[in-house]
């Protein structure tokens, strides 16, 4: 307890309004020092005599964290989790939460944009023009690769990956999706989206995008292997997580021409990116901003604040990922 009398909360990084406010009402909010360095040998000390962590995914939180003793939720303000080892919270009894669904749009709709600017190379000209490099209108300037009516591989069909065939049939695209939990055929017939396996998916797409999670099954779920079975004339977009990609073998893919380009908004190490991909005109890169709204970022903070206060007040947050923790 602090010396206010509300329970203290350790914010990692500041967070947009509302959620400030709503944070201050429930708790006595201690802010993680933006000097020390994002390590668990750090944070715990940090989080030394905190009910609660607000987190965000370059945050790693694991055992060290998890048992600091009085520790009862760990709000991470994403949808991904990643970065907390949710199995040794539930062992400690502490409550883990995330922020689904507020930004889905967002996130579905920046998928697009990268998808957009890959096939169409929009970076790119955006760079010749203002070079000056424009000295008029040829037929075989700056050719891309049509989207509409084009084949679309979604990797994950959870809220996002719903999110992008949705948008996908404005563009009068053939879905296809891979994933182990199969859509209702309602939904499948709503999206107008095919389940197949992957590497039917990999073998027909022009446009593969990846919409899983980060677990050990899909850490470098695309590989070498992946990128063989894919058309020379493919582009690959990644919003989800970096190391769902080999982006080393993803390097050697473009490098080869085994893939036309990449539209990435994630990497494997951030934020370092592969030098391999800095250099190649064919790849659109992003700074992991899918969902960079001013409405869904501000969404997030009020849902993972509001995720907290409820724990520190002791009721059963709206977004537990693990409820046996709290019955
Ligand atoms: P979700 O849980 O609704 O959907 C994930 C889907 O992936 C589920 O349908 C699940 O069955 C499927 N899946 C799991 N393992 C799979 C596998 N091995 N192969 C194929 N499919 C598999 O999650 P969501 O809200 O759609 O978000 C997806 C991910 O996107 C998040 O976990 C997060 O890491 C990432 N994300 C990134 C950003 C960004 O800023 N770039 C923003 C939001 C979300």
């Amino acid at each position: 307890m602090s010396t206010a009398g509300k329970p203290r909360v350790l914010l990692m990084h500041p967070i947009l309004d509302p959620g400030p406010a709503i944070l201050a009402e429930a708790a006595d909010v201690i802010p993680y020092s933006p000097d020390l360095p994002l390590d668990e040998a750090y944070i715990r000390q940090a989080a030394e005599g905190c009910v609660g962590i607000v987190s965000q995914l370059m945050d790693p939180i694991r055992e060290a964290v998890l048992s600091t003793p009085g520790l009862k939720i760990v709000s991470n303000v994403a949808v991904g989790f990643d970065n907390i080892d949710v199995a040794a919270a539930t062992g400690h009894k502490v409550m883990v939460t995330n922020t689904p669904g507020v930004l889905d749009d967002s996130t579905s709709d920046f998928a697009f944009t990268l998808l957009m600017a890959t096939a169409r190379r929009v970076v790119e000209a955006d760079y010749f023009t203002r070079q000056g490099k424009f000295r008029g209108w040829a037929i075989d300037m700056m050719l891309g690769t049509d989207v509409y009516g084009a084949t679309l591989g979604i990797i994950g069909i959870g809220r996002i990956g719903r999110g992008v065939a949705h948008r996908a049939k404005g563009f009068n695209m053939r879905v296809l999706y891979y994933d182990p939990n199969p859509l209702t055929p309602e939904a499948e017939q709503q999206l107008g989206a095919t389940r197949v396996d992957l590497a039917r998916l990999l073998v027909e797409s022009d446009f593969v995008s990846v919409h899983v999670p980060l677990t050990p099954e899909t850490q470098h779920m695309l590989s070498t292997q992946q990128f063989d079975q894919m058309k020379r004339s493919a582009i690959l977009i990644n919003t989800s997580r970096g190391p769902v990609i080999d982006e080393a073998a993803l390097v050697a893919a473009l490098d080869a021409k085994k893939l036309a380009g990449a539209g990435l908004d994630v990497y494997e190490r951030e934020p370092a990116v592969h030098p391999g991909l800095i250099r190649m005109p064919n790849v659109v890169l992003a700074p992991h901003i899918a969902s960079a709204t001013t409405r869904t970022r501000s969404e997030m903070s009020a849902m993972a604040a509001r995720n907290m206060a409820t724990a520190v007040r002791g009721g059963r947050p709206p977004n537990l990922l693990n409820p046996e923790v709290k019955k």
